[in-house]
């Protein structure tokens, strides 16, 4: 595609784009000046879409209406309300039905995978994350190799960057896996990197992990919604994500879980066990003997929060008319593609792009680093917001950019860069 560094020509991309008309289906924050915010910070809350409002509306009327009777009254009776998610997850991580729910929160779940399928032995108690992970990703797992009475230090494998290099070599970390694979119990690592918006190879993870006899689980949080993915036929193991960032469904809506169907028969497996992973058809027997179902259902503990599950149904509703994970992520590269193009066009030697650049290794995201010599880089983003951007900080000096499909155009991308330019010069 041959791109142009003009207004007319972001104009004339939105035209001919077939999903355009989607930002519709959105509201987007207004900026002071009553204009719509240039919002490219998707990545980290996604903006809400019109249908939840009444998907929302419904729910509570039901419960007005029919109380504890809305259990099983209405066209989406809440004993089952989980299941209406089902398709619309299973399409986005490219899995079987019976592999994904809805439940819990992504740090909560990402502990209960843990109970089930991080068993360290004395020969094999490593954990292999990355050194630069979410926090909330190295505290789980820390806190789980000293629960199991190993030491942190010993027991997780920290891979970085090479020294004057911002993202991990694929290669890198395929050689860790095959020198010290006998001693790593769990692969756990992102689908996509929170700080860089590199996207890692997961296929080739799980199966060089695999070989070498190790659990691989990934953490979607910035995947999910994002990029198109095949955990079954890639054999991943487990995964979880949260809803909120590119899946719209609004602050610490519930998140989502896949479990590989070849675990879920296995009665070896140790879990942290409740009632709503008990056999649906005994379940309110109320007896003491726990039976799991045979899906990723069995992981669940509780009855879950209807009006949260009510916001992702209406979000998974709207990328359905967007024509699904597909349409959104060929929109996707070419709009990051652009904004990479602008970027370099005009700010070539003030901003670097710490996103790598080949295919298949970026997502939405591109995460900038100001090189303006004298100008700090919180600074430029203070004046970005000024002027009506939204994207977002993170310590210590990324400016993280997410042009969204479903509702950012090129447009937005095309008046972006030059506001990031007259914050430079100003
Ligand atoms: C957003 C994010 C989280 C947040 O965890 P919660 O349990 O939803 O608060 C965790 N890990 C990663 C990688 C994230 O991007």
């Amino acid at each position: 595609m041959q791109f142009e560094n003009t207004l007319d020509f972001a104009k004339k991309m939105d035209h001919e784009d077939p999903i355009a008309s989607m930002r519709k289906q959105f509201h987007i924050p207004k900026h002071s000046d009553d204009n719509d915010e240039i919002y490219l910070c998707g990545n980290s809350l996604g903006l809400q879409p019109k249908k939840t409002e009444d998907y929302l509306q419904y729910e509570l009327t039901q419960w007005q209406k029919y109380g504890v009777k809305g259990h099983f009254s209405g066209d989406f009776p809440w004993m089952p309300y989980h299941e209406f998610l089902t398709e619309g997850f299973a399409n986005l991580v490219g899995a079987k039905d019976s592999e994904v729910v809805a439940m819990n929160s992504l740090t909560a779940n990402l502990h209960f995978m843990m109970v089930s399928f991080y068993r360290p032995t004395q020969s094999r108690h490593k954990i292999l994350i990355e050194d630069h992970a979410f926090p909330s990703d190295h505290y789980a797992v820390e806190s789980q190799v000293k629960y199991h009475g190993f030491d942190p230090q010993e027991s997780m494998i920290l891979v970085k960057p090479r020294d004057g290099e911002d993202t991990i070599r694929h290669e890198d970390l395929i050689k860790i896996i095959e020198e010290q694979g006998d001693s790593i119990a769990l692969i756990m690592l992102p689908g996509v990197q929170y700080y860089t918006g590199q996207v890692f190879k997961m296929k080739e993870i799980t199966e060089a992990g695999h070989l070498k006899g190790c659990k691989v689980g990934f953490d979607l949080a910035h995947a999910a919604g994002n990029v198109v993915m095949n955990l079954h036929d890639w054999s991943v193991d487990f995964a979880c994500w949260c809803t909120y960032k590119y899946l719209n469904s609004g602050p610490g809506s519930v998140a989502g879980c896949f479990v590989h169907e070849k675990h879920h028969s296995d009665e070896t497996i140790p879990r942290f066990a409740g009632w709503w992973g008990h056999d649906k058809s005994t379940r309110f027997k109320m007896e003491n003997s726990f039976k799991p179902m045979h899906s990723a259902e069995a992981w669940q503990l509780s009855n879950p929060p209807i009006l949260s599950l009510a916001a992702i149904r209406a979000s998974l509703d709207t990328i359905k008319e967007a024509g699904g994970i597909g349409e959104l992520a060929a929109k996707s590269k070419s709009l990051t593609d652009y904004l990479r193009y602008l970027l370099k066009q005009e700010l070539g030697e003030d901003i670097k792009i710490l996103t790598p650049e080949s295919e298949g290794e970026y997502g939405c995201q591109l995460s900038l680093t100001v090189d303006t010599h004298g100008l700090d880089g919180k600074v430029v983003f203070e004046r970005i917001e000024k002027s009506g951007v939204t994207g977002d900080w993170r310590y210590p000096n990324v400016i993280r950019i997410a042009p969204v499909p479903l509702y950012n155009s090129y447009e937005d991308c095309y008046r972006f860069v030059q506001i990031l330019k007259a914050s430079l010069e100003a």
